[in-house]
């Protein structure tokens, strides 16, 4: 439209522009180009008019994205002249409420650099006031209970504002201008201390939980999105002590440090992880850990890597600036429930793990585990996608014509819901596999449809029928209900990661996934799109002796491995040594296929490897001897084995050779640590040259790596490198996880493609 031509305009923006000081930005600049008008939220995002001199108006709807405000994300906005009214001034008008939501709510944010200005400041209302924000920062997904964004239907509706806070939500002029979670000690949240028997303590709360952590006690913190349990780091009997009573093993604990400067006392912080770590989005980062750093070694146990945070919020600030020293800080949970985010469930739950507890009346709406990345080539990696980065869309190049609900796999859950041109994959849910996971699944569902109104007509699932995700989408009803294998969906998830519908090549490395033929895929080559894929080649398959013992137990793949290569004779390696007395009986099961699905997994041949070389005969945590062969590879180390991977099926042969190279070399004394290396390189080689035979036959040139096995930086540095060299395009993940956290969206993507349009 001409905009010279008119003198009043409707503005309409959308995207992530609520809660994030759109309206006071709005309101700002039609003063200052002195236009009259209003703006306003309803539940599609802002809308505005504004009337006064064309050019001046034009430069208005001009600057509305080019200005907009930091955490602000504009999508669309569209004008539309309007006849004048003649009424004058400019005012920020009630939020609308009413059918079709479309507004977008913010993630949770890290306090900005004002907000903490003033907490330090001796002068100022809020100074070392642990609640403070502002339209630039604070929580948001965390405690919004409804849509339109707006104090009243968030956990802050029950503290009504002082006046100075009135004053500052409604006085254009001020930062504050409608923040909904404003506040000040006068009138909002406040910080307690309680013991474990539940008796407050008096005195200053911080104060009394500073000086516990300093003794070596445990304090339950209560955060953004969850209690998390705090400890100093460099006490091994304190963190012992934490451990034994989480009842968590070996799995690395996340330490927080004050600021960057104390971050680089434990971790080696690359310029490309500078921005990730400092971010307003706080993941935590898995980094090198500094030989000298001061941090006890069941923090990580034989892992050469720490995952460090940076406070995110101004309780987070006050405590580590008082405390001068880094602490673990962990999920507010027992082993693998979900973080505890309510009170009394908290000290219900956690009151015999924490000594005190640092809380405070501020509620917690949704539960948000921290989210977590490694860096790889510059770029994020995302291991776990959730607090700071839910609930934000995915906007994608293709149209949802029809709304979808996808319920994820079972292990690091997450659901998708997904209407128009946007995806919104949920919060870490966790591992489906008990009452309480199933019921942030199935709560967080509801919220999700009602929160951005989409109301599912197709619910997409995996194929395994006993995923408790799979039952739930069963239970549906008046849906098109649609199965999505999970491999196809690993590799879709890939695609839409990067925005390119295919077809590819994907390398889908993963742990175990179920597969049509009835055996269990994980280490497949799929010529792909967003509509279908074509097995063109997977790792042999080899048994797994006793089923699910076989993933808690590597030395029985290693058994099941060495048997389908050497038969009865197996050498003396030290594995088998370990294993003499049941080592028949496993070989029984894997020969007779007794409890011993058959599987092409590619966790399970590094589960094998990592069992031949002693580092793990058995396993704690998912993916645990994967990552202990990645950590022990010697970085130094240039060789490869060399198998072959062509043939009629393409990587068919590549696993076993692989094995027989690691046990060659062992048998020659050869050092573990070049072995891991030389592995490494030796599976990466063989992928490269499939996807090469795959190419000869398919004429594809892109490959999209995918799966839980592509955390492993060391393998994708290997894989993407030589794929690049052959001359591949190469899809790698930068926003939801390769591991399963990503297969909603991948399943969400293959309905919209697959799903026949709607009349
Ligand atoms: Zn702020
Ligand atoms: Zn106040």
């Amino acid at each position: 439209m001409d905009l010279a031509s008119v003198h009043r305009v409707h503005v309409r923006v959308e995207g992530i522009v609520q809660g994030v000081g759109f309206r006071p930005f709005v309101y700002a600049l039609a003063t200052g180009y002195d236009l009259a008008g209003f703006v306003g939220n309803d539940t599609a995002g802002v809308f505005v008019e504004a009337e006064g001199d064309a050019a001046r108006l034009a430069a208005f709807v001009a600057d509305l994205s080019r200005r907009a405000p930091t955490l602000a994300q504009v999508e669309r906005l569209t004008t539309e002249a309007v006849p004048p009214t003649g009424r004058p001034g400019f005012v920020i008008v009630t939020s609308v409420t009413g059918a079709g939501r479309e507004a977008l709510i913010s993630p949770d944010t890290a306090t900005c650099a004002d907000c903490l200005a003033e907490m330090s400041a001796p002068t100022d209302r809020r100074h070392g006031y642990p609640f403070t924000n502002c339209t630039n920062c604070g929580p948001r997904f965390t405690i919004v209970e409804d849509v339109p964004y707006d104090r009243r239907t968030t956990t802050m509706a029950e503290f009504a504002l002082c006046s100075d806070c009135a004053a500052e939500y409604a006085d254009p002029g001020d930062r504050r201008f409608h923040a909904e979670p404003v506040c000040c000690p006068a009138c909002g949240p406040g910080l307690r201390f309680v013991d474990a028997a539940g008796d407050p303590l008096s005195g200053d709360p911080l104060g009394t939980a500073v000086r516990w952590l300093r003794d070596g006690l445990i304090v339950a913190v209560k955060g953004l999105g969850g209690y998390h349990l705090a400890t100093r780091a460099d006490h091994d009997r304190t963190v012992s002590t934490l451990r034994a009573r989480k009842h968590r093993e070996e799995k690395p604990f996340a330490l927080m440090a004050a600021d960057l400067r104390a971050a680089r006392t434990l971790v080696d912080v690359a310029p490309a992880a500078e921005p990730v770590l400092t971010g307003v989005r706080r993941p935590v980062v898995l980094l090198p850990r500094r030989a000298d750093a001061p941090v006890a070694a069941s923090v990580a146990p034989g892992n050469r890597e720490l995952g460090v945070m940076l406070p995110y919020t101004p309780l987070h600030h006050l405590l580590l600036a008082r405390l001068g020293m880094p602490i673990v800080l962990t999920s507010g949970n027992v082993s693998d429930e979900p973080i505890a985010h309510r009170d009394g469930d908290a000290r219900r739950r956690l009151a015999r793990i924490a000594d005190g507890f640092l809380t405070h009346d501020r509620r917690i709406h949704v539960r948000t585990d921290d989210s977590v990345v490694r860096v790889f080539r510059g770029r994020e990696l995302p291991v776990r996608r959730s607090r700071g980065y839910v609930p934000a869309p995915l906007t994608l190049p293709w149209r949802f014509d029809r709304p979808v609900l996808a319920c994820g796999a079972e292990l690091k859950n997450t659901f998708c819901v997904a209407k128009g041109r946007r995806a919104f994959v949920s919060h870490h849910i966790g591992d489906l596999e008990n009452y309480e996971t199933l019921r942030a699944f199935t709560d967080g569902i509801a919220h999700f449809t009602r929160l951005f109104d989409v109301r599912p007509e197709i619910v997409a699932h995996d194929l395994h029928p006993e995923y408790l995700s799979t039952k739930y989408a069963l239970q549906r009803e008046d849906v098109e209900l649609l199965g999505v294998q999970h491999h196809h969906a690993h590799i879709a998830s890939c695609l839409a990661d990067n925005a390119d519908p295919g077809p590819v090549i994907g390398v889908a490395f993963d742990g175990l996934g179920y597969g049509p033929d009835g055996t269990l895929w994980g280490g497949e080559l799929l010529a792909a799109d967003l509509t279908g894929f074509e097995r063109v080649g997977h790792l042999g398959a080899v048994p797994m002796p006793g089923g699910a013992a076989a993933v808690h137990e590597p030395w029985r793949m290693a058994a099941a491995y060495l048997d389908e290569i050497y038969g009865d004779a197996v050498p003396d390696l030290p594995v088998l040594l370990r294993h003499e007395r049941h080592w028949p009986a496993v070989v029984g099961l894997a020969r007779t296929g007794t409890n011993s699905p058959r599987t092409s997994s590619a966790g399970r041949l590094f589960d094998a490897v990592s069992a031949i070389l002693g580092l793990h005969d058995r396993v704690t945590y998912e993916g645990q001897a994967a990552i202990a062969l990645e950590q022990r590879a010697d970085p130094d180390e240039r060789g490869g084995y060399r198998v072959e991977a062509a043939g009629p099926v393409p990587l068919r042969d590549a696993g076993r050779g692989l094995v027989r190279c690691v046990v060659d070399d062992l048998l020659a004394k050869v050092d573990p640590s070049r072995i891991a290396a030389r592995f490494h390189h030796g599976l990466a080689d063989a992928v490269v040259r499939a996807a090469g035979a795959v190419r000869e036959s398919t004429g594809l040139a892109t490959v999209a790596l995918s799966g839980g096995v592509f955390q492993n930086v060391l393998l994708l540095e290997r894989v993407v490198g030589g794929l690049e060299q052959a001359g591949f395009r190469v899809l790698v993940h930068s926003r939801v996880p390769p591991n399963d956290g990503g297969i909603s969206l991948g399943q969400a993507v293959v309905a919209a493609a697959r799903a026949v349009p709607d009349g």
